[in-house]
């Protein structure tokens, strides 16, 4: 599992930094001290040096989870339940521990090429 540099939620862009020193003073929403999740910026900080790498994944995934509540709801309310978000964050964390191979696709390549040339002839038709 990787923890990205960037991602998007609808228009805004998440930046993810480690910090050295993060408080919750001021007005962030996030009343943990191993993360924060600015919402307006756009910005999720992890705490630097934290003692292994699953502590670190789950503090990204209750940030992600911060942000992804904030823009599903579009709202604060639900992003300011800490429980809630903590839960969410276990189970996005799972997820991404938990998954395992590839489906692959089940596009009907020959019923794609009849829709085109159906379309293709529709249009020519029209165009006459
Ligand atoms: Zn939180």
């Amino acid at each position: 599992m990787t923890i990205p540099k960037k991602f998007k939620l609808q228009t805004k862009t998440f930046e993810v930094h480690y910090a050295s020193h993060l408080n919750n003073a001021g007005s962030d929403p996030d009343q943990d001290i191993l993360g924060l999740c600015h919402m307006t910026d756009g910005l999720i900080y992890i705490q630097k040096g934290l003692i292994d790498r699953e502590l670190e994944l789950q503090v990204y995934y209750h940030e992600l989870a911060h942000a992804l509540l904030y823009h599903a709801d579009g709202s604060w309310q639900l992003t300011k339940n800490e429980e809630l978000v903590d839960r969410l964050g276990h189970l996005l964390y799972q997820y991404d521990e938990s998954k395992k191979g590839d489906l692959g696709t089940a596009v009907n390549k020959t019923l794609k090429a009849d829709l085109t040339k159906f379309v293709n002839t529709k249009l020519d038709e029209e165009g006459e």
